[in-house]
């Protein structure tokens, strides 16, 4: 990357939550941002809160631009990606953010349950590093930072899918990582804990006051406070971090 170029970021799964928050933290003159989402169930509602993700980006004096696009399907990312290399011609950083859950116990878990979130959770990661890394290969340089969890290290009841889509994505991190080294890129994940978005506000006060006596700096997480180490390891001064998970959960695991 030269002086003059722009920075170019893509974000999975940034029409709202962490990933939005992770497009802001991005945003400022020089960046450029990719970023898609996918909602099968309220498309209209979706495409109005990756509007507001590109507003966001833009108050901050950054360009932003959401696409449609399911990370779960191989020829849904290659157009994704496609798009994002016609319009700006090359990619610095990765985020590989989308995730979903669908929780139950492992004994009633249905098979689509665990499919559909190995599928987002962990294909979706393989096949954008996939694509990212091919042009970041041949740039010889390249950040990317993979959205892991603290369950992903610590299990967790009722997300046997979860939990093995995350432990998952940290295997996939040290392989990219160890691979793609001598290229230039560096490969990282950052594991959030209990973090205040839409996928956490469905818990009962119960299960929300119980993981609250677990975390030692005793609030939840926001979500700038994932979006910072993010930014962090995307940096020039996380340039000789590489293969490694940062834990941002508030002491809940260490
Ligand atoms: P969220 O508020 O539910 O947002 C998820 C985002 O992913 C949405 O923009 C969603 O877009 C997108 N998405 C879902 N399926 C997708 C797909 N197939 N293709 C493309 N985009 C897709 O979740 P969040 O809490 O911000 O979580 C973000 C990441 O952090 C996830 O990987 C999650 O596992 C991880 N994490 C979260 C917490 C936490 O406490 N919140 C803790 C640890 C790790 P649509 O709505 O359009 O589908």
């Amino acid at each position: 990357m030269t002086e003059n170029q722009e920075r170019i970021v893509v974000v999975t799964g940034a029409s709202r939550g962490i990933g939005r928050s992770i497009c802001e933290v991005f945003a400022g003159p020089g960046t450029r941002i990719f970023f898609n989402y996918f909602s099968p169930a309220d498309p209209e509602a979706e495409k109005a809160a990756a509007a507001e993700t590109v507003a966001v980006v833009e108050k901050a004096g950054g360009r932003a631009q959401g696409m449609w696009a399911n990370v779960s399907v191989a020829d849904e990312v290659d157009s994704f990606f496609k798009k994002v290399m016609g319009e700006a011609g090359r990619v610095d950083v990765l985020v590989n953010n989308a995730g979903i859950t669908r929780d139950s116990l492992l004994v009633r878990m249905k098979e689509d349950e665990w499919d559909s979130v190995i599928s987002v959770n962990l294909k979706g990661p393989f096949l954008c590093t996939q694509q990212a890394a091919k042009i970041m290969m041949k740039q010889r340089c390249g950040k990317i930072v993979n959205i892991a969890s603290v369950v992903g290290v610590m299990g967790n009841f009722g997300q046997a899918n979860y939990v093995s889509s995350k432990a998952g994505i940290i295997g996939l991190t040290k392989t990219c990582a160890k691979e793609l080294a001598p290229r230039g890129v560096t490969v990282n994940a950052v594991a959030p804990g209990f973090i205040e978005t839409d996928m956490t506000a469905a818990l009962s006060d119960k299960a929300r006051d119980r993981m609250l006596d677990t975390i030692p700096l005793a609030r939840p997480g926001k979500p700038a406070d994932v979006a910072s180490a993010v930014a962090f390891l995307a940096s020039d001064a996380g340039a000789y971090i590489t293969g490694q998970v940062l834990h941002v959960n508030g002491g809940m695991y260490m």
